[in-house]
């Protein structure tokens, strides 16, 4: 049987998940267009794309960047590489080409916490990325 003290503890040591509009977005609470939904993840396009085709790949797990994951997350960081590959043929990209990237932390340019792969395509996208 559990104590009330038990439940302090446990509310005292718990760390605070921290929101993002991409959980609000898995979660359905925000309601976009997906263009793939399964039990581990969602697509939808990017609300400011960078290229004539960009949407993102997300887990619905609230992981908050690339530097997080552990070997425990491997199966699911293969299937979102899959899905994009999925997604982007549908989208009619595999043709000629796309690119996949993850920004990971502030001298990426990372904005949202909640681990998401970018899906570009449409055009022919310069190397380096700058
Ligand atoms: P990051 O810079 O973190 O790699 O990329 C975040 C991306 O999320 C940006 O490309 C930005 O345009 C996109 N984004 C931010 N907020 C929203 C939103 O509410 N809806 C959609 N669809 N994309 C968003």
């Amino acid at each position: 049987k559990k104590s009330i003290s038990d439940e302090v503890v446990k509310a005292q040591t718990a760390k605070p998940i921290e929101d993002t509009i991409f959980g609000k977005i898995a979660r359905k609470e925000i309601k976009v267009d997906l263009l793939h939904e399964d039990d581990q993840c969602v697509a939808f396009h990017d609300v400011n794309k960078q290229a004539p085709t960009h949407f993102l790949v997300i887990p619905k797990e609230p992981i908050p960047q690339l530097s997080a994951c552990t070997s425990s997350n491997e199966k699911l960081l293969g299937h979102l590489l899959i899905v994009a590959a999925q997604v982007a043929k549908k989208q009619g990209l595999a043709d000629d080409g796309y690119r996949l990237v993850i920004n990971n932390g502030r001298n990426a340019c990372q904005s949202v916490y909640h681990l998401h792969i970018h899906v570009l395509g449409g055009r022919q996208l310069d190397w380096p990325p700058v």
